[in-house]
């Protein structure tokens, strides 16, 4: 047996059967765009660690912020000792919160405690129960990250009971018969008739679906939503866990549309490839919890501020930005060309580069081909590339290609995508 095969077999009998594998290889190096497995073969990851890479695996610039600060000291926990990183990467994304109000910013771990804390500090806010998310949402798998997500039957079997005061409205997707009028209807008959919004706290919504399968939520849905949160007092939470830190070729995808969140949840690409989330918002807000209510062991550990901190440093002057904007425009136009060309193909969609690719039974149909998908993948992955489905949409490739892609990788990595689709 190969090496991977010895190490497939292990997690088979190591690992509970809940976690999920998208690719049966093994890792052993990475850089950049590209990735080797343990057998030799080289990769394009277009996938990034599902979101984390913006800046490519291994950039050299949070590789070094994370040596300079695994040198000084690993751990000191914010709670017990004041460190100079946290406070410099949370004036830094203060800086960068959409609108003018200020802002203050707390770290946590994983995308989940961000939306946690997010629903907290909003509950401590308003002094009001309720939740409001959206259907094919996902905000994480804790029990009220699960709750709150939208497809609730597939992600959470028999985990419940749930968390209590949670309600789902209709997200709009005008290519599948939800336009922004039905969805808006829809959140003003739960309003009407399940929840009165005087009892909501939050209402949460990703900017751009992620698991979901990359669809951007309509600027006009956008300002009805911000309209209706002013009207009932309402904190809006963007949850830009996936599509933020220049993923949409904006630094946050909502800045897209000019409206202006409460909160903002990030995690993922903030830290490069190490782990970071946290909530920034507005100031009066974010200060709402009292002393001790907030916080974590792990939360904004040293080595994951460095690393944001050489992110941020990378975005500074917007040439990575324009640079993803551009590799968008590539990504649009190859896909859009191989759609017209083979059959198959549904929707092509996102915002940016942050871009997916829906596969379907009949040309110019839509009913959804989940097995076409998957061939997909795996022809993809015989010709070298990584690729990964929306984790709730499984008919639906989406793609998380590090922005920091030169032009010649992308037509490399193209060219093995477009095989695979032929040949799927
Ligand atoms: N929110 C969004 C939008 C996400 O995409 C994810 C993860 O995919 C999460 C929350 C949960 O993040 P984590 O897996 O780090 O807990």
């Amino acid at each position: 047996t190969t090496r991977t095969e010895d190490l497939l077999a292990l997690r088979r009998t190591e690992i509970p059967r809940g976690v999920s594998l998208a690719h049966p290889i093994v890792a052993a190096h990475a850089e950049g765009v590209r990735m080797w497995d343990i057998e030799g073969r080289e990769y394009h990851d277009w996938i990034g660690g599902i979101g984390v890479l913006n800046v490519g695996h291994s950039h050299p610039a949070v590789v070094a912020a994370v040596q300079e600060q695994l040198a000084a000291f690993t751990h000191t926990a914010f709670q017990v000792t004041l460190y100079e990183p946290y406070l410099r990467l949370a004036q830094r994304l203060n800086a960068r919160f959409p609108g003018s109000a200020p802002a203050k910013t707390l770290f946590l771990t994983t995308g989940a405690e961000a939306t946690e804390n997010a629903v907290k500090i909003a509950r401590a806010y308003t002094n009001r129960p309720a939740v409001i998310s959206f259907t094919h949402s996902f905000h994480g798998r804790t029990l009220l990250g699960m709750t709150m997500t939208g497809k609730k039957a597939y992600y959470a079997q028999n985990f419940g009971p749930f968390a209590p005061d949670v309600y789902h409205a209709p997200f709009p997707y005008e290519y599948r018969g939800t336009s922004v009028p039905a969805a808006l209807e829809g959140l003003h008959e739960l309003l009407r008739t399940t929840v009165d919004p005087s009892r909501v706290a939050a209402i949460i919504l990703e900017p751009v679906l992620g698991e979901g399968g990359f669809l951007p939520a309509p600027p006009e849905f956008l300002r009805a939503l911000r309209q209706l949160c002013d009207e009932h007092g309402i904190v809006f939470i963007a949850d830009e866990i996936q599509s933020g830190v220049g993923r949409t070729g904006q630094f946050w995808a909502i800045e897209a549309s000019g409206v202006q969140p409460d909160l903002l949840t990030f995690a993922k690409s903030i830290g490069g490839g190490l782990p970071i989330s946290g909530v920034t918002g507005r100031a009066d807000v974010m200060d709402a919890p009292a002393v001790g209510g907030l916080g974590g062991t792990y939360a904004g550990n040293p080595l994951a501020c460095a690393a944001g901190l050489a992110v941020l440093d990378l975005f500074e002057d917007g040439t990575l930005l324009a640079h993803a904007r551009h590799v968008g425009e590539r990504l649009h136009a190859a896909f859009t060309a191989l759609q017209a060309e083979v059959p198959g193909i549904g929707d092509v969609r996102g915002q940016g580069p942050m871009i997916a690719m829906e596969f379907v039974k009949d040309r110019g149909g839509r009913e959804p081909d989940p097995e076409l998908a998957t061939r997909v993948v795996e022809e993809a992955r015989a010709r070298g590339l990584l690729l990964l489905k929306a984790g709730m949409y499984a008919s639906v490739i989406r793609v998380l290609v590090p922005l920091t892609v030169s032009d010649d990788e992308l037509d490399e990595g193209l060219e093995r995508f477009a095989a695979a689709v032929r040949a799927a």
